[in-house]
């Protein structure tokens, strides 16, 4: 029986092949596959032993348990655990080892792939020509309730929203001594996906994290100019005390030259245009958002002296603060 389901599972995994399989249908298949694994467990008598049990059950859960978000340095490890445990089970072939952990290794190795081409970035199919994305980018550090309204502000007025989380921003980590990055950007990617939960039309996009160096804004731009149709008409979404500085940032006229900017207040912080931006004010648009007071700095410095993050951010990234024990060291340094 448990050699009958194996054959179904691959022969429905081959007979989807050609076709133009949609991601339900490919989890349909896994599904199949690791299935037909765990029965094999069933075929009666001596014929498995429990190591080519415990590969069966190995290489059932790699379908079975399909992880979608490994962080990036997680991924990495993975992968070069799996080549490690592809050469110990060549090694075991070749009778050096014991000849029964070949499919250990094998299973172990094929678990570890699998996930890491799980877990693999996905390129977002982009939007039809003419329609209006928002970038919106931060820190996030952390992702608060604030940066959340303004998601919610952004996807009133646009059809799809990008939420990019700086990898190392030059107005707030480069000292003296250089590029200083403090709180660990998979951990700022991790919340700022918390912090979008539920939104719809909406990505968090990680492509400044892979970048080595300062990211700027105006790389950033064309990069996801580049993979849009022509046409796309693009805002950058930036808080009021952003919007005063915005003359500041590097190539700041190419910025504007693609994109419309769209301006959310911010308690104590003036929304008037700074002078060198007034030529542009047909590029310039209010956004209509609550003005919250809250800022990632108050929520370091609250949970630096002790407390909890509050209610400044949500459930699911308090949670998260405490169990990584976020911000919890009072930082030397610029920020
Ligand atoms: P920090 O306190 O570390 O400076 P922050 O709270 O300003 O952080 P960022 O991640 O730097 O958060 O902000 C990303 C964007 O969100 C910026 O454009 C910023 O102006 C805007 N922003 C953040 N908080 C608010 C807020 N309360 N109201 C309006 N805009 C905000």
């Amino acid at each position: 029986m448990g050699t009958a389901a194996l054959l179904l599972g691959l022969a429905s995994a081959v007979a989807c092949l050609p076709l133009r399989i949609r991601k339900g249908q490919v989890r349909v298949v896994q599904f199949g596959l690791g299935a037909a694994l765990c029965m094999l467990l069933l075929v009666p008598g001596d014929a498995l032993s429990i190591v080519h049990m415990i590969s069966l059950l190995v290489a059932a859960c790699a379908f079975l348990l399909p992880m979608q978000a490994a962080p990036f340095r997680s991924r990495a490890g993975m992968l070069i655990a799996a080549a490690v445990l592809a050469i110990l089970s060549l090694i075991a072939m070749l009778d050096v080892l014991d000849k029964g952990l070949v499919w250990l290794f094998v299973s172990g190795a094929f678990f570890l792939a699998l996930q890491v081409f799980h877990s693999r970035l996905r390129p977002e199919k982009p939007p039809p020509p003419g329609q209006r994305v928002c970038v919106f980018g931060g820190t996030f550090d952390p992702f608060h309730r604030g940066h959340r309204a303004l998601c919610e502000a952004a996807l009133r007025v646009n059809d799809r929203l990008l939420v990019v989380v700086a990898g190392s921003a030059p107005h707030k980590f480069l000292g003296e001594e250089g590029t200083v990055d403090r709180t660990p950007f998979h951990h700022r990617v991790a919340m700022t996906r918390l912090g979008v939960e539920g939104l719809p039309r909406t990505e968090v996009l990680e492509l400044e994290g892979r970048r080595a160096g300062a990211s700027y804004t105006v790389d950033t731009l064309a990069s996801l100019t580049a993979s849009y149709p022509a046409g796309t008409r693009w805002r950058l979404l930036v808080g009021a005390d952003m919007f005063q500085d915005f003359p500041t940032w590097r190539e700041w006229e190419a910025i504007i030259d693609r994109v419309t900017l769209l301006v959310a207040r911010r308690p104590g912080h003036a929304l008037d245009s700074p002078p060198a931006l007034e030529p542009f004010a047909d590029k310039i648009l209010g956004l209509e958002a609550p003005e919250l007071e809250v800022s990632s700095t108050a929520v370091r410095e609250r949970v630096g002296g002790g407390g909890e993050a509050g209610n400044n951010v949500p459930p699911a990234i308090r949670a998260y603060i405490r169990d990584h024990g976020l911000y919890r060291e009072p930082l030397a340094g610029p920020r």
